[in-house]
């Protein structure tokens, strides 16, 4: 079974969370464990203090390196073990950085805070930077929670795993459109072929829609993408169909 520990000073920001929905369940059927590891807990200060003003002056305080050492060394490790830290400064996340993660063992990310943690945690503890955008957040515990939520659905039996494997991304492309009953409503009619019952029209349509989402939204997932003979065509098509819709 998976196991992920996460260091954070704020477990509160995260328990709530992992115990709802798709990772509440998949923990009680025991197909991940997630401990939640609060690292000033580990503080040798007395009034367990865990930042501190940073050397050469600036704004902010920084997390110190020996409340995180000491709480990475209380964790029971596979030769295998990969620390994450969670900063602005990482590498992007992404869905194959999902699946790649999805395969590991044991999984340890560290939550920062404040202006941030003291460099030697990155330079000596950490295997991997992950960043979750171009933005900055306050603390790393938004971010862990994504890292979780988004490995979690790719383990085995957690969610069925052919609704995962043509959810945007997994494909590399983004999704078809989707929707449910009513056929109607208040005069918004979802597209004749998928009551068709044709299965064949309904996978063209499927493929093509796909594509077509991709085009509109995100192009530049096409330029890493290789088109089958098939998809090439549907994409020449949606690229007609586009410029006459901007013509009319
Ligand atoms: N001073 C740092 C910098 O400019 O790179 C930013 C520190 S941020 C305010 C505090 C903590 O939030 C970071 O240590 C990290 O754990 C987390 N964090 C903030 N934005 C993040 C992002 N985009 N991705 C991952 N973690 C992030």
């Amino acid at each position: 079974m998976m196991r992920i520990d996460i260091l954070t000073l704020f477990p509160e920001m995260i328990e709530p969370i992992i115990k709802e929905s798709i990772i509440g369940k998949a923990i009680k059927e025991n197909k991940i464990e997630i401990h939640v590891i609060n690292f000033r807990d580990f503080s040798n200060n007395k009034h367990n203090k865990v930042d501190d003003y940073p050397f050469g002056g600036g704004s902010g305080m920084l997390i110190g390196i020996q409340p995180i050492y000491d709480a990475l060394q209380s964790i029971d490790k596979k030769k295998t073990t990969k620390v994450i830290l969670t900063t602005p400064q990482g590498q992007p996340f992404n869905q194959m950085k999902a699946e790649e993660l999805s395969q590991e063992e044991h999984l340890i990310i560290i939550c920062g805070h404040y202006e941030g943690i003291d460099d030697r945690v990155r330079e000596h503890l950490v295997d991997e930077e992950i960043s979750i955008g171009d933005y900055v957040l306050t603390g790393g515990e938004l971010p862990a929670l994504i890292l979780v939520d988004a490995i979690i659905r790719l383990l085995p039996e957690v969610i069925n795993e052919s609704s995962h494997q043509n959810d945007s991304f997994s494909t590399r492309i983004l999704e078809h459109p989707h929707y449910t009953r009513p056929a109607e409503f208040q005069g918004m009619k979802v597209p004749d072929v998928l009551l068709s019952g044709n299965h064949k029209l309904i996978n063209r349509y499927r493929m093509k829609e796909s594509l077509r989402n991709t085009y509109l939204k995100r192009p530049d997932l096409l330029k890493n993408y290789s088109l089958t003979d098939k998809e090439k065509k549907l994409l020449q098509e949606i690229i007609d169909e586009e410029k006459q819709n901007n013509k009319k």
